[in-house]
């Protein structure tokens, strides 16, 4: 290696290019790696470090001159181009997966095995011939002449092994443009395009044995993948502007947002949750329960909620605040060949104390006037009743009447039934004032309301319409009806003494029959019949019903 360290070089346009490519790559990685918000983005540095390996150990192989220093660089660059592919394809499966975390270290050491063998195949060449022929030499006698690269079966099997990592690349990178719409299936299928590029260079080098400046095209194809990158980036900048867009949005709100892994741990959080909660700094990876105000409270709603009933709006009542938010969860779901794979969930919170607080005053206000409203409603009742009744004997009076008169007879025209009056007067009423005094006169007229009131049916009223006068309507009952069932009012209360403050007293009652509609069609009319008839059972000798032929 010192040998060839000291020998004579050259610089070449391919070497001069080579070299620009490596420093565009620095720049790239170093700005990749100021990027925040960029997934896979350690694979992604390591990747353009492999491919600054190989264009270095490339350039050193061009600007070598003897033929046994340019097969030792080109041994020295298989790490780099066995590293290419494999980081190639992490990165993208990092990227396209959205993955963040980088590779664990374990996982990046097995993957060094193979090159690294590889590469001690390559350089262990001159011993066992079984990577380089003995066919490999240079193109010509020129000095500085590129090699004539005579390929044996190890570098097969490494090929292979490239290409396994190849085609799983463009599997991702494939499926993941199908899977896509718009702006990102555009960003995938460029990725695609950039993928198949140097796998192209590649192929048709170890397949077709073409060279670019007598030499693997590999290595210059990735000038290609240089500007292609920078054209995503500076171009079209969708490697930063969507996510930078979006963190601006989150940034802007006023409402607070978290995002949360599968296994409830908190990955995002804008400057709102951050607020509420707050947590300065030191808080990507907190679980969700660990979360400060908000995190038991939104822990248990995650868990106690079926899939559904989480996609609606919740009202979270903060257990340790007299604060009130509205919660729409959202699920961030990655559709498999499996099913649905829940990758986490966004949290989005709107605090509505405000508007809560409102509604609870309000439904208090409103409840109170209910109560009011029912209360009078009550009263309002009471008074009807009040107005409509005797307060002595708690029969309808004659404001009633007309009413009820009305409405009955409505109903009977309707149906063609009949309505039978009967006018009452107790007999000798005044006698009895006159006799036991005026209170005990008062405890009669209750006995008697009562004993009318027992002999009625549903559908019948009694009203006293006068000081010691009452009035009986019964609908439907025909004239035979009417006159057996006054008679049976009449001599039952003939019969039975009224309990009074003074003792029992007997008192008897006379009363006149009307019908509707042979002896009048309206009240008046009928009223006037059964006085008539009235006067007529006074006139008889009392304690009687009379109804006029
Ligand atoms: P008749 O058999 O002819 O009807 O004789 P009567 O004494 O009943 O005569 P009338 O019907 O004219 O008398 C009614 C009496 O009823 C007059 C009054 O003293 C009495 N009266 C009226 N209202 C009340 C009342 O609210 N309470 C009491 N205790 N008596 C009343
Ligand atoms: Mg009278
Ligand atoms: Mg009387």
């Amino acid at each position: 290696m010192n040998a060839c360290a000291d020998s004579a070089w050259a610089l070449s346009g391919p070497v001069l290019l080579t070299a620009s490519v490596c420093i565009g790559v620095l720049l790239l990685a170093r700005w990749v790696k100021q990027q925040r918000y960029f997934p896979g983005r350690e694979s992604f540095i390591v990747l353009h470090l492999a491919s600054l390996w190989w264009m270095f150990a490339a350039s050193l192989e061009m600007a070598a001159q003897g033929a046994e220093c340019k097969v030792f660089w080109a041994s020295m660059a298989w790490p780099g181009i066995l590293a290419v592919p494999t980081f190639w394809a992490i990165f993208l499966w990092q990227y396209v997966n959205s993955v963040r975390e980088p590779l664990p270290v374990r996982s990046s050491l097995g993957l060094v095995v193979v090159p690294l063998l590889i590469w001690l195949m390559a350089l262990s060449n001159p011993w066992h011939g079984l990577f380089y022929g003995a066919g490999t030499a240079p193109l010509t006698d020129a000095p500085g002449a590129p090699i004539r690269y005579q390929h044996g079966p190890l570098f097969y099997a490494a090929a292979v092994y490239v290409y396994l990592f190849m085609a799983f690349c463009m599997g991702v990178v494939l499926r993941a443009a199908l899977v896509s719409y718009g702006v990102h299936r555009r960003h995938y299928l460029a990725f695609v395009f950039v993928t198949a590029v140097p796998w192209a260079a590649n192929i048709s080098y170890v397949v077709f044995d073409w060279m670019l400046f007598g030499f693997d095209p590999t290595p210059f194809s990735f000038a290609f993948t240089l500007l292609a990158f920078a054209w995503l980036i500076v171009g079209v900048r969708l490697f930063d502007l969507l996510p930078i867009a979006r963190h601006l949005l989150l940034d802007a709100l006023l409402d607070p947002v978290l995002v949360v892994d599968a296994r409830l741990r908190v990955i995002e959080a804008n400057p709102a949750a951050l607020k509420l909660a707050g947590l300065p700094n030191e808080w990507q990876g907190r679980t969700l329960a660990d979360w400060p105000i908000l995190g038991a409270d939104l822990q248990a709603l995650l868990t106690r909620q079926s899939k559904d009933e989480l996609e609606q709006e919740q009202l979270l009542t903060l257990a340790n605040s007299a604060r009130y938010f509205e919660v729409r969860v959202r699920a961030i779901e990655r559709i498999t060949h499996r099913g649905t794979l829940v990758l986490g969930r966004m949290l989005y919170l709107r605090d509505v104390t405000q508007r809560y607080l409102s509604e609870l005053k309000l439904a208090e206000a409103l409840a109170i006037s209910e109560e009011r409203l029912r209360t009078i409603s009550n009263l309002h009742e009471q008074l009807q009743e009040q107005a409509l009744c005797d307060p002595l004997t708690g029969l309808y009076n004659r404001r009633y009447l007309d009413e009820f008169f009305a409405r009955e007879l409505a109903l009977a025209q309707r149906e063609h039934t009949p309505i039978a009056l009967a006018l009452i007067d107790l007999d000798h009423f005044k006698r009895l004032n006159d006799e036991h005094g005026h209170l005990e006169g008062d405890d009669v007229l209750k006995g008697v309301a009562e004993h009318l009131r027992d002999s009625l049916r549903s559908s019948d009223a009694v009203f006293r319409i006068g000081g010691e006068e009452f009035l009986l309507i019964l609908p439907r009952a025909d004239a035979q009806e009417a006159r057996q069932r006054l008679d049976c009012i009449c001599c039952s209360l003939a019969a039975h003494p009224l309990p009074t403050r003074g003792g029992a007293r007997y008192v008897t009652l006379s009363a006149g029959l009307a019908l509707w509609p042979e002896q009048g069609l309206v009240l008046d009319e009928l009223l006037q019949v059964a006085d008539a008839a009235l006067y007529q059972a006074k006139d008889e000798g009392r304690n009687r019903v009379c109804s006029l032929a």
